[in-house]
């Protein structure tokens, strides 16, 4: 059985037949003795205090109280405390004068943060995330880079310090709601509660607007960022800076910024994951007897030897001459992919060379070939 069972007069100290004031009287006493504010890590005192609260709640409210007065069959459902209080504690406080009593109890400051996020800030959002590319060279993504990069992004109103209200003025309680943020309506035995309309729910209102802002409460602005890109990054690869996105609202947390990176192309290579793939033209020669050709590697030429006979498109690994493995240790592979070239612009001389060449090499590269016998 719910403490919050217990007869709501008796949780005030109050007979049935108080008048309203003695209702609010009684309530801020106690308030005040249980307030969490006052008894900080005393969940015994947190409890006291919200059934206290709840029993304000319906008390205070001629409506409820009369509801309340009626019998248990409405208030035995969903209205006492712990069911009724859900509200609160969600930041929504229903029914009840509280704005009028906490501004009275604690000037109007020391009850935010209460119950963590405070009564003002019904609804915490976590601010979006970003998303900005940037481009890296071949080299720079081979080796790792780090830069600075600038994003525009909402930052907290200087003028105002995110308040939105113009310096020397500040948000007042939203005369609808009374800074509760919801709005309830009684429908016969229900009360439906909706975030208030005047205020959208936060509760306070902005009657002068910061200039500068126009009661935003933020500007935007450049955000630099240093960001590290780790030797190996690929085209595509995000890194997150953790709660670099877009600022939070009512208190939320901020969201996070994707640095997602576009790798500029490569004349030389072309980069398949950690292996890189290069081109090695070779003379009809070399690819004939066989030579030791300079090739180029991310770090400077390396003599490849190609093996006397060797076809275009033959592929020759060099390994761990290629990217590195990214978030892991080492590098793949270099594959060289050979291309013979074929010798153009012949004098007559190199002519007269290669059919000599020709004759001597009696070889039709034909035959054999599925479908070429006839
Ligand atoms: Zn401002
Ligand atoms: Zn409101």
């Amino acid at each position: 059985m719910a403490t919050g069972t217990r007869d709501y007069y008796e949780v005030l100290g109050v007979g049935k037949t108080a008048s309203q004031d003695e209702i609010k009287k009684a309530y801020r006493k106690l308030a005040r003795k249980y307030h969490p504010d006052a008894n900080p890590n005393d969940p015994k005192a947190e409890e006291k205090f919200k059934e206290v609260s709840s029993a304000y709640e319906v008390l205070s409210d001629p409506d409820k109280r009369k509801q309340y007065d009626a019998g248990p069959s409405f208030f035995g459902q969903g209205a006492q405390p712990g069911g009724g209080f859900r509200g609160f504690q969600g930041g929504q406080p229903m029914g009840g004068d509280w704005a009028d009593i906490f501004g009275n109890l604690f000037g109007g400051g020391g009850f935010a943060g209460a119950f963590g996020g405070g009564r003002r800030q019904p609804r915490a959002q976590r601010g979006e995330d970003v998303s900005v590319a940037v481009k890296l060279s071949f080299e720079d993504a081979l080796k790792g880079v780090t830069t600075k990069i600038s994003v525009p992004q909402n930052i907290q109103c200087k003028e105002c310090g995110g308040s939105g209200a113009a310096p020397g003025t500040a948000p007042v309680t939203c005369p609808q709601c009374k800074g509760r943020g919801a709005v309830s309506q009684s429908q016969g035995f229900f009360a439906l509660s909706e975030p208030c309309p005047r205020c959208g729910g936060i509760g306070t209102m902005i009657e002068t607007p910061c200039p500068t802002c126009g009661g935003l409460g933020v500007t935007r602005a450049l955000k630099k960022y240093t960001v590290p890109f780790p030797a190996g990054v690929r085209d595509g690869t995000k890194i997150r800076l953790k709660g670099k996105g877009e600022l939070g609202a009512q208190g939320g947390p901020p969201g996070d910024l994707y640095v997602v990176v576009q790798v500029e192309d490569s004349l030389t290579f072309e980069r398949r994951g950690s292996d890189l793939l290069v081109e090695v033209p070779v003379t009809m020669v070399e690819a004939s007897l066989g030579a030791t050709v300079k090739i180029p590697t991310p770090e400077g030429k390396v003599g490849l030897k190609v093996p006397a006979g060797t076809q275009t498109g033959r592929l020759l690994k060099l390994k761990g001459k290629g990217a590195p493995h990214l978030g892991a240790s080492g590098k793949g592979d270099l594959i060289a992919r050979i291309k013979v070239v074929t010798p153009q612009d012949l004098s007559g001389e190199e002519k007269d060379l290669l059919k000599k060449f020709g004759e001597a090499h009696q070889e039709d590269p034909r035959v054999g070939r599925p479908g070429w016998s006839v």
